[in-house]
């Protein structure tokens, strides 16, 4: 765990000494929020919609069993194939499996965090199978062999400039850093991908127990052509990610583009019920489910439950004051950010701690769709991750000494006075930098606010006074 604090640090580090990643993640931070605040205003009680979205998880996670019990029957039911897979490794076996008897040689991709969780287009392709990502963002990725940085804008940390270059050597040809004309050059390259591939892989971002519908949202319609086009259709989701019926899906569906893009709906809604049925001319000969564990049924009845509400919608990673600092690559894992953090550590065979990694200013629980209290959950990762460790003597002995202080008004009085006096060498412009000893390390990157010329208590009784 120590390991895994220490580098985030030195990552953290880089990244913010990063003048690039930092004008990409401020100009993509502040544009989601700002267009998520506009899109919440236009709804007549988001708070009520907000509760109601927050009960259904609750409810659904409670009975978690009956509803993907019905999920199998329905899927079934439709004409589509249920798989179950205990984790990663059993996901990736299940899929090699079905791509090795069907004769698949080409993959098409939609947007997956799930197949990003247990690393499917390094095993796809080590068994001979080609892939293309055909999201925008997650095709840049692919070029460029990197990971996403973002639950929903996976290029986040990447400029036009950057991926006019990675676009330019893939097409050999020399593309302008115009967003327009990227795109454009994209959607003719990966058109022929689409009509070549035998096999299409998606994730899913709700799956309706009472209907056996898959539900992928997106909004560059290359959800719509995975889906569709090729032989066979396998989605893989998370097991938390069932829903009962598709009267709660109306209600996710209004706060999840909002709280994503700021968008009042994403440009495309597909809901799955099966393959193409007799005389319909279009859609997949077979539809694949695939529900993943992976450590999520460990956290059933835990306290990290509530993480399993999670839409997945990204908003608490834009206004997270260390996401928006770091980056998501930071992180070192497929989920950044607040929520990553939570399910970074039970998810998959290598969890780790990185519950330090937050200011725990409570930003992210004010812009959750589901209100999931991830600073609860983080300070608790907290406790877990220093539990049984033994306090350096210094650390001991200033925490007794605080303790003490603390309790004693006197004491108290007397320590805010003796500070007022031996903190101005170190004051500038109002603040106090470059302490020394130990008080270096928070002056380091920052500066701190002098014990103040008279204390709260006293302005108080002036307040009152007054009053
Ligand atoms: S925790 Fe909430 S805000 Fe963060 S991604 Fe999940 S649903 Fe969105």
């Amino acid at each position: 765990m120590t390991d895994s604090r220490s580098a985030f640090i030195a990552k953290a580090r880089g990244a913010i000494r990063d003048q690039q990643l930092q004008e990409a993640l401020d100009l993509a931070t502040g544009r989601f929020l700002t267009l998520r605040g506009n899109a919440f205003r236009g709804l007549t009680d988001p708070e009520g919609l907000r509760e109601r979205a927050k009960a259904i998880k609750q409810r659904t996670i409670r009975e978690l069993d009956q509803h993907l019990e019905r999920l199998a029957t329905e899927i079934q039911r439709a004409g589509g194939h249920m798989h179950f897979a205990a984790d990663g490794r059993e996901c990736v076996d299940i899929l090699l499996r079905l791509a090795r008897e069907r004769g698949v040689r080409s993959v098409v991709k939609s947007k997956s965090m799930a197949s990003e969780e247990i690393h499917l287009n390094a095993a796809l392709e080590a068994a001979g199978i080609e892939v293309a990502e055909t999201d925008l963002g997650e095709w840049i990725i692919q070029l460029a062999k990197e990971t996403p940085s973002h639950i929903i804008a996976p290029a986040i940390h990447k400029t036009a400039r950057q991926v006019a270059e990675l676009f330019s050597a893939a097409m050999k040809q020399q593309l302008p850093p115009d967003p327009e004309a990227l795109t454009a050059a994209a959607r003719r390259e990966l058109r022929q991908k689409f009509f070549q591939a035998d096999m299409g892989i998606s994730g899913a971002n709700f799956a309706v127990a009472e209907t056996g519908t898959i539900v992928i949202v997106t909004n560059e319609g290359n959800g719509r052509l995975v889906t569709t086009l090729p032989r066979i259709h396998v989605a893989i989701m998370g097991m938390e990610k069932v829903i009962p019926s598709l009267s709660d899906l109306m209600v996710f569906l209004q706060l999840l583009a909002r709280s994503a893009t700021g968008q009042k709906m994403s440009v495309y809604t597909s809901l799955i019920r099966g393959p193409r049925r007799a005389g319909e001319t279009d859609g997949p000969e077979e539809v694949h489910l695939i529900i993943m564990d992976n450590g999520r049924s460990r956290e059933l009845g835990g306290p990290l439950e509530e993480s399993l509400h999670c839409l997945r919608c990204g908003a608490c990673l834009n206004v997270c004051p260390v996401y928006k600092e770091v980056g998501g690559h930071t992180y070192d894992s497929t989920y950044p950010g607040p929520i990553g953090i939570i399910l970074t550590s039970f998810l998959g065979p290598h969890p780790k701690n990185l519950g330090g990694a937050s200011t725990l200013c409570g930003a992210c629980l004010e812009v959750c769709p589901v209100k999931i209290d991830i600073p609860r959950m983080l300070l608790d990762l907290r406790h877990e991750a220093e539990r049984g460790r033994e306090l350096p003597r210094g650390e001991r002995w200033s925490f007794r000494v605080a303790g003490m202080i603390l309790r004693s008004p006197v004491l108290y009085r007397l320590a805010a006075r003796l500070g007022r006096i031996f903190q101005r060498p170190f004051l500038r412009d109002g603040y106090l930098e470059r302490l020394p000893g130990p008080g270096a390390g928070w002056t380091r990157f920052r500066d701190l606010p002098p014990v103040a010329a008279r204390p709260f208590h006293v302005r108080w009784k002036e307040l009152e006074r007054e009053s």
